[in-house]
């Protein structure tokens, strides 16, 4: 199946099963804004609540906060938003669509780079075992020829985003002869700059002095507060400060579902410690950041790093964590060195020091700042395009399944009476409150027990247990996996002890044993 219809089906799949809904879907939704379902929001928060525990109990001197959306308009001066935090755009004038041109140029990298890969791919079938990778692309006349394409429009376009030069990303487009997907054609407006920060006015009067602005990053909540953290927490370097909230960007193309919303949610955790050290905390957060991920299992080769050639002027290094969506390898996390250029910049414009003393260097100084950046929301969806599986079964049907990370699953164990009368309901009652306790579990007593299984395939539950007339003589059930479908009979005592060491958030952290 093409990777674009899987993509829709999993879209569809979300609103079908009470993951993700458009927003105001009754009004026919709100562009790049989503509302998550009762399903949804149970992966959201088994997601957050990782994150969160991979920090804040993992590393005794990383400690969490949670600051408001709105703060004072001068903290995105300081942090060069308002000056600064701009996208290229451009609009194709026969779809009248609008394009980040970034992201348009970055597509025609990325398609000479899927044809030196298919060809490399090609000769490597061909050749099996007796295949040189590194020869072939040093050799082959088409491998070569896209090489030089790909390297000459690279270092174009990094040069075109230096400024930015509008005028020079716009001949790009044109020399490369990119067309807009919808139109085909080529009849392109100037390049503009676009600012991606939301707007709105405190107070009654709508004085321009009242403006002020939704968060477009929670980082800088994290920043105004370094001092009153650092202080009231008696934090020495180096030390961490993390926080989960919602963000906002005005973003000009938002049709990749959740991956980029306007509305979304964010997970970021900034690391100070002293300068001169902050290369060696940017290789321990890659390194860390990647085990967090790899630990829910989902495919070694599913991530990659993309450092950033082009650096924001006050970073010192930049890399992403990507995985491969279907849509291709796209930006999950980030993790950027970002020196002192914050602190320093909020001690430029509030007129307030903003220093750590050291009391073993008996000095005041400017910690520097490593930064990890994930998208909730995105993280969200490489989940779900990850489990979202459609398999063939022995006896000719088929079936939808969700092979969520256990930990992740909104329902961790669905409870199923075999049938809805003759005191099996109040069984599985029982097993229900018992359960309950130490993870999400549900019962379920309508339809017949394949469609139930079904039911709980589709929204990921790992396991099922089926109460039935024995269960009643000798307190056993029968236990379904999910990925298996593999069933076996255990006694409802052991149920506990077989579920809670699986599906619990603590047997993720354990994975993540790197220092
Ligand atoms: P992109 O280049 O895709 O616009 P970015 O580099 O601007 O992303 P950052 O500013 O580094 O993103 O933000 C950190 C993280 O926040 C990203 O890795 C991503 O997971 C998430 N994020 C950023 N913008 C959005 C959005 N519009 N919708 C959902 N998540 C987002």
């Amino acid at each position: 199946m093409a990777q674009e219809d899987v993509f829709k089906k999993i879209v569809s799949h979300c609103k079908e099963y009470g993951f993700v809904f458009p927003s105001s879907d009754i009004y026919d939704g709100l562009a790049a804004v989503y509302d998550y379902g009762q399903n949804g929001v149970e992966l959201k928060n088994n997601i957050k609540q990782y994150w969160w525990q991979s920090m804040v109990l993992l590393h005794s001197n990383i400690v969490g906060i949670d600051a408001s959306i709105f703060m004072h308009p001068t903290v995105w001066k300081a942090s060069g938003h308002v000056d600064a935090f701009n996208d290229p755009l451009i609009d194709n004038r026969d779809s009248k669509k609008r394009y980040r041109a970034d992201n348009l140029i970055e597509d025609q990298i990325g398609k000479y780079e899927e044809k030196i890969a298919k060809e490399v791919a090609k000769a490597a079938k061909k050749f099996g075992d007796a295949f040189d990778e590194a020869k072939f692309r040093e050799t082959n006349p088409r491998v070569l020829e896209n090489q030089k394409k790909r390297d000459d429009l690279h270092a174009r376009y990094t040069e075109a985003m230096q400024g930015p030069d509008l005028e020079a990303l716009k001949q790009i487009i044109l020399d490369e002869g990119i067309v807009d997907p919808i139109s085909g054609t080529t009849n392109w407006t100037d390049v503009r700059q676009f600012n991606l920060m939301f707007s709105t006015e405190v107070g009654a009067s709508a004085d321009a002095t009242n403006k002020i602005y939704l968060r477009p990053e929670t980082a800088q909540g994290i920043f105004v507060n370094f001092l009153n953290v650092q202080k009231t927490g008696r934090m020495k370097l180096p030390f961490g400060i993390c926080q989960i909230g919602k963000a906002f960007r005005n973003e000009i193309v938002a049709r990749q579902f959740v991956f980029r919303m306007r509305e979304f949610e964010q997970m970021e955790m900034q690391f100070f410690c002293q300068p001169g050290t902050e290369m060696t905390w940017f290789d321990y957060w890659k390194k860390h950041r990647l085990a967090w991920h790899e630990a829910l299992g989902m495919g070694d080769d599913n991530y990659r790093f993309h450092d950033h050639e082009k650096l924001a002027h006050y970073a010192n290094a930049a890399t992403d964590i990507e995985f491969h969506m279907p849509f291709g390898f796209k930006e999950v996390e980030g993790i950027h060195s970002r020196t002192n250029y914050d602190l320093s910049q909020h001690e430029k414009y509030s007129g307030r020091q903003v220093k750590y003393f050291d009391p073993e260097r008996n000095e005041n100084y400017t910690p520097f700042v490593v930064e990890t950046s994930i998208g909730v929301d995105r993280m969200f969806l490489s989940v779900m395009c990850h489990s979202y599986t459609e398999e063939a079964l022995e006896n000719g049907s088929s079936r939808v399944v969700l092979k969520l990370p256990e930990p992740l699953a909104p329902v961790k164990c669905a409870v199923l009476p075999l049938v809805n009368k003759d005191g099996l309901p109040e069984k599985a009652q029982e097993i229900v409150n018992n359960l309950k306790f130490h993870f999400n579990t549900h019962m379920e007593a309508k339809d017949s027990i394949g469609k139930r299984y079904r039911r709980q395939d589709a929204i990921g539950t790992p396991f099922c247990v089926t109460v039935d007339g024995d269960t009643l003589k000798d307190n056993t059930v029968t236990l379904r996996y999910r990925d298996s479908m593999k069933q076996e009979r255990v006694p409802v005592e052991k149920l506990r002890e077989i579920i809670e060491d699986r599906v619990s958030i603590t047997s993720l952290l354990k994975k993540i044993d790197i220092d």
